[in-house]
């Protein structure tokens, strides 16, 4: 047996992690909620990865989902509203070596974490983020999200939401040096599961969205898909995100390339189905964590340049 050498952490390579050995604390959302689903589609990638708990960050903002990094037993981070994006981008250039997810909800990420979300798409730190839409503030109880469909009632909006939702894919895929967009539902366990996976395995900033049941607040945004697959529609690919098996639930099937981006533009915009799968993947385009790599230091080092910087300010 031999002890991981990168850390020296007393690591055994040889160890095998389970499932379990990845759960944290009991998962304390509503029952039903789609944060289940995704949470469980988390930890089999992370034992189908073998990912070492030591070495795998889960970074999260405010909201229902945020809560994601307790429920796991790896590292967390959990911040404050909005800001996931840049804490991970701060850990992946700080420690490259390690593996790190973001997990927003429609109201962290496209509210007050807008800006971050643009920008970190224009970065490309190579991690994964997980957007879970449930098109409502849901841990607030209940208020308009950028993401609530026109017409549809909030406590802050109880006449309906006032303004046409915004389109967190389209947006993604208009910023400069988007390399990975993808849509899931988290109530298609296996779709779920390999969008994530393609999400990992890609080297960039890998954005997914997941249509997140929340049955506390916005049952009627995605009961009636939920009951009829004839209301999806999946974009089918070589290069795209593996429907195994599924072929025969979901008959609408849309072939399309995800390198091609002006056709992935046209299909993120509304139409008579909701389009599952890969819209977008371009790997040539260099990530922040490449381009803009910082030198590791020492405690001494660290505290030597910060009195430096310090001491230019002595008078
Ligand atoms: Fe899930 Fe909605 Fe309950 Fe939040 S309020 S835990 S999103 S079902």
């Amino acid at each position: 047996m031999t002890e991981c050498s990168l850390l020296g952490c007393g690591q055994d390579e040889d160890q095998y992690y389970s499932m379990q050995d990845y759960e944290g604390a009991i998962a304390r959302w509503c029952p039903g909620c789609g944060d289940h689903a995704v949470l469980t589609a988390v930890e089999k990638l992370l034992e189908a990865e073998q990912l070492v708990p030591e070495k795998t960050v889960f970074v999260s903002g405010i909201g229902c989902s945020s809560r994601f990094p307790h429920y796991l037993k790896t590292y967390g981070f959990h911040g404050l509203h909005g800001r996931a994006l840049p804490v991970a981008t701060g850990v992946k250039l700080r420690r490259p070596d390690l593996h790190v997810f973001a997990v927003m909800g429609d109201g962290d990420c496209t509210s007050i974490g807008a800006a971050h979300w643009i920008h970190t798409t224009r970065y490309n730190p190579n991690m994964v983020a997980l957007m879970l839409d449930n098109g409502v503030y849901g841990l607030t109880k209940n208020q308009t999200s950028p993401t609530t469909p026109v017409g549809y009632p909030s406590n802050t909006q109880p006449r309906g939401a006032i303004l046409n939702a915004m389109n967190p894919i389209s947006a993604t895929l208009g910023v400069t040096n988007a390399s990975f967009v993808a849509q899931t539902g988290d109530w298609i366990p296996d779709h779920l599961y390999e969008t994530i996976a393609a999400g990992f395995r890609h080297k960039g900033f890998a954005f997914i969205r997941i249509l997140q049941r929340c049955p506390q607040y916005t049952t009627p945004l995605f009961d009636e898909a939920v009951r009829n697959p004839d209301l999806l529609e999946f974009m089918v690919h070589p290069n795209g995100i593996p429907m195994d098996g599924l072929e025969e639930i979901y008959k609408h099937q849309l072939p399309h390339d995800p390198s091609d981006l002006n056709n992935a533009r046209c299909l993120a915009e509304p139409d008579e189905r909701i389009r599952i799968g890969l819209f977008y993947r371009n790997e040539a385009i260099p990530c922040l964590d490449e381009v803009r790599q910082l030198p590791l230091r020492t405690a001494e080092e660290k505290i030597e340049l910060l009195n430096a910087e310090l001491d230019k300010y002595a008078v």
